[in-house]
């Protein structure tokens, strides 16, 4: 599926939940959520159908992500539903990896390709100050979980951390992992000012890189991924995995955009910074055939805003929903 810009759009980011068992001060207020209504949720079986539609269109790589998606029950199910979808040749997860531990070997079984794991700090009382919850060894369980299925090839593993001036002094411990792991890797999230996200100022790759290599060395640049996302690599001397970079700040990457979202209310949004999309549930429950709603998904990707313009202030168009609501 083409846009007008002729970026070719084959991956979806699917969010299942606004829930999450984590406060992040970037992404969630610490009280006065309120939360979606259950039955304005798609089910799984509304997210299968969307699925495959979505596949038809020529949609091959799903991410699953929330809030929390571990957060929704028997995740695995929709797991294996999207698995067995023609078309769909890659199914990955964005996980705090608080339940990952425990739900790890079922995900597995069901063949989750990747997971990415967001992690800012490996500092117990930095943790809790980020997350608000004092969750650290959960999250270190899942992390030692996904770590050793990566490490005999079940699955792709991305550690992903979004540099703030309070975790400056995490950046290194966290690269270690990259050092000491093989194919893994570590990837540092410049912040967006997108809902909470905006009331944080941006740490840049410049500073993680300048960082990195007082530390570790010069950087090696690794050769870019075929069809990959925005993330752009490195390693370093002595480094078993890579460092990625994915940086809209500094180096926007709005040009190669391969992708779209569909909220946990069933939204498809095409931008992550405008609001611009069309409500999918509402054609799906209000009995649109599958004609009327593949119509609709090429309707608003030809409508995908060319760029983001985080440089230039608020727009009246802007997204208001907050990043669990999206799903990042
Ligand atoms: N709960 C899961 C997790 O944390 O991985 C999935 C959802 S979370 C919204 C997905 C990712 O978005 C996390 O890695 C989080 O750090 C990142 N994120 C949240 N707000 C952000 C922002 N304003 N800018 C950049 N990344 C953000
Ligand atoms: Fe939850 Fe992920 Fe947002 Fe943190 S970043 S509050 S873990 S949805």
């Amino acid at each position: 599926m083409l846009d007008r810009q002729g970026r070719e759009i084959s991956y979806l980011r699917i969010s299942v939940t606004d829930r999450c068992d984590l406060r992040c001060r970037y992404c969630m207020p610490e009280n006065g959520i309120s939360w979606v209504e259950h039955r304005e949720i798609l089910t799984y079986e509304e997210i299968l159908h969307l699925v495959g539609l979505f596949a038809q269109l020529g949609i091959h790589r799903i991410r699953l992500t929330g809030g929390e998606p571990l957060v929704r029950q028997d995740l695995p199910r929709l797991v294996a539903g999207i698995k067995r979808t023609p078309g769909v040749r890659w199914v990955g997860l964005t996980t705090n990896g608080i339940l990952l531990k425990e739900q790890l070997p079922a995900l597995l079984d069901v063949g989750v390709d990747g997971i990415n794991l967001s992690l800012d700090t490996l500092d117990r009382q930095q943790y809790a100050a980020i997350t608000r919850r004092d969750a650290l060894y959960r999250a270190l369980n899942g992390l030692n979980a996904a770590l050793s299925a990566a490490a005999s090839d079940r699955l792709t593993l991305k550690i992903n951390c979004v540099p703030t001036a309070e975790n400056a002094g995490q950046w290194v411990p966290l690269a270690r992992i990259a050092r000491d792991n093989e194919r893994t890797d570590v990837r540092f999230i410049e912040l967006m000012p997108i809902g909470l996200g905006a009331e944080f100022p941006c740490r840049t790759e410049a500073e993680v890189r300048a960082a990195l290599e007082t530390a570790f060395g010069p950087a090696i640049p690794c050769p870019q991924e075929h069809g990959g996302g925005p993330s752009r690599y490195v390693t370093f001397p002595g480094f078993r995995g890579r460092v990625g970079f994915i940086s809209a700040i500094t180096h926007q990457f709005c040009s190669g955009c391969n992708r779209v979202r569909l909220t946990a209310t069933g939204f498809l949004k095409t931008c992550l910074q405008y609001r611009a999309g069309v409500d999918l549930r509402g054609l799906l429950r209000n009995g649109s055939g599958d004609q009327a709603i593949l119509a609709a998904i090429e309707a608003a990707v030809q409508e995908k805003p060319a760029a983001h313009h985080f440089h230039t202030g608020r727009d009246t168009e802007d997204e208001t929903r907050t990043m669990n609501q999206i799903g990042g």
